[in-house]
């Protein structure tokens, strides 16, 4: 059990942006279903954005609001030496670890939720639709992978930032 759990955490690692690019073309595929007339192309291209957006906070957590912290300095000093694939394994292996995500939390979650059923009544809507479940499915899969990896909610869910 123990084996099958850590094996399922480095597949995690390895894959995680994978995962969130699969999840817009899921998001594409089920919005394409409900509303047939959707552009695809279109609406791939918004959900592989809304699937991504979401991490672009990491980006402002190292230059602005978590710039005094260790892992952001670490972070930033593999961009300083244009060391892509330094920074791309730094954050691959210890993004988790980070709790001070201001994005990242439940009421992100819900409002990106609610936002995508409120769109999904309006077919006019498809695109916001499509942009809000990629958000949604983006937070829903770290959420999950939380779980996966330490059995409970890492606290900046819990709008609790930097604690352990
Ligand atoms: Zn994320």
């Amino acid at each position: 059990m123990k084996k099958l759990r850590s094996k399922i955490v480095d597949i995690n690692i390895k894959y995680h942006m994978a995962v969130h690019v699969l999840l817009a073309i899921l998001t594409a595929l089920f919005i394409k279903e409900i509303f047939p007339f959707a552009n695809f192309i279109k609406i791939l291209a918004v959900s592989i954005f809304g699937s991504l957006i979401p991490d672009t906070d990491h980006l402002i957590y190292f230059y602005t609001y978590g710039k005094r912290t260790t892992y952001a300095q670490q972070a930033v000093a593999f961009i300083k030496k244009f060391d892509i694939r330094g920074f791309m394994n730094f954050v691959k292996n210890n993004h988790k670890l980070n709790h001070g995500l201001l994005s990242h939390n439940i009421g992100s979650f819900f409002l990106a939720s609610l936002f995508f059923f409120v769109f999904t009544l309006d077919p006019d809507r498809f695109t916001a639709a499509t942009f809000a479940m990629s958000v949604m499915l983006h937070f829903l899969y770290d959420i999950v992978e939380d779980f996966i990896f330490f059995g409970k909610l890492n606290p900046n869910w819990l709008f609790k930032f930097h604690r352990k």
